[in-house]
């Protein structure tokens, strides 16, 4: 493993190689914002602990940040009540999609994990705790902006909108949970869920957001606090064994890092002491996880020597 990869020559190396695969997989289709974005856009974007930074392709462009949200929301919800957090959500991988319904009337309620739909939805509910919307979706957004240093981060409406008017599978886990005691208030909580997912952010700006989680829950540049070590150590576990739904097996025995996909095509990865890696391309495999996406990860932590294994 090379002590200090050229990481300038590696990222141009990736970026060139995944010219190839451009347009694979399948771009999201259940709403017309998602549907609509050119499958062969391909950003990247690497920044390390000690600030260096680099990027090819559509590093620039603002994406659909979808699940990739749920690792935010779970940091700040887990900063607001700490260990109570896991009494209502587990930390096991489901095997199952994301916004899959069957383990839940088994488990009578409470989720697998905090990045399948269910849930984050509990996440969400535990963080607005009883707030209006508006004020969740404040605090997830101004997090996003504090953290990333930039302060135009905002929610889509167009996309905000058809996710709830096409949240039907959403709308039954909270009921559903509801049903176990298990949710406080489904409408509220939805509302803030959508626009979570409906952030805008490029991948720059979401390796910055995420950089926290590679250096002990400090983010390295700023010296900002955002959560404790403890905490930073394990979300990143919780990324590496649930991160991608159904097929969190496979991205780790691909690219053996802490990742959360979502289905804009985003990918944040966590090089857990060296940096953090955002890649966005919009066509998605079977499980919701952007397949060239994965690829380009796959080659560069191979490349840098960084996979955890
Ligand atoms: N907004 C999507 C949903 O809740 C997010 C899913 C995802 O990115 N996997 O269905």
């Amino acid at each position: 493993m090379p002590s200090k990869p050229d990481l300038a020559e590696i990222v141009a190396t990736v970026g060139r190689d995944m010219q190839q695969h451009l347009g694979g997989g399948k771009v999201a289709d259940y709403i017309p914002a998602l549907a609509r974005v050119d499958a062969r856009r391909f950003g990247l974007a690497v920044i390390t602990c000690d600030g260096e930074a680099h990027e090819t392709g559509d590093a620039w462009m603002p994406f659909s940040i979808q699940s990739i949200s749920k690792v935010f929301t779970l940091t700040l919800a887990l900063e607001r009540h700490g260990e109570d957090l896991w009494k209502r959500v587990g930390r096991e991988p489901s095997g199952s999609r994301f916004n899959s319904i069957v383990q839940l009337e088994h488990e009578r309620g409470v989720p697998r994990n905090p990045f399948i739909n269910a849930g984050a939805i509990v996440v969400t509910d535990a963080l607005l705790a009883g707030r209006p919307p508006a004020e969740g979706i404040a605090e997830i957004r101004d997090f996003m902006r504090m953290l990333s240093g930039v302060d135009t981060i905002d929610v889509d409406p167009e996309v905000a909108k058809s996710e709830a008017a096409t949240g039907f599978r959403n709308y039954s886990l909270a009921n559903f949970m509801r049903g176990f005691d298990n949710m406080t208030s489904v409408e509220e909580t939805l509302q803030t869920y959508f626009q979570q997912c409906s952030l805008r952010i490029t991948c720059r700006q979401l390796a910055r957001a995420g950089l926290f989680l590679a250096n002990g829950g400090t983010d390295p540049i700023s010296g900002a606090y955002v959560t404790t070590p403890e905490r930073a150590r394990r979300i990143a576990a919780v990324m590496m064994t649930c991160g991608h739904y159904d097929a969190s097996g496979e991205f780790a025995f691909h690219v053996g890092l802490p990742g959360k996909s979502g289905v804009g095509g985003g990918i944040l990865a966590i090089v857990p002491g060296r940096a953090a890696i955002a890649v966005w391309s919009p066509g998605l495999d079977e499980a919701g996880t952007s397949y060239v996406g994965a690829r380009a990860l796959e080659q560069l932590v191979k490349l840098a020597g960084w996979s955890v294994f």
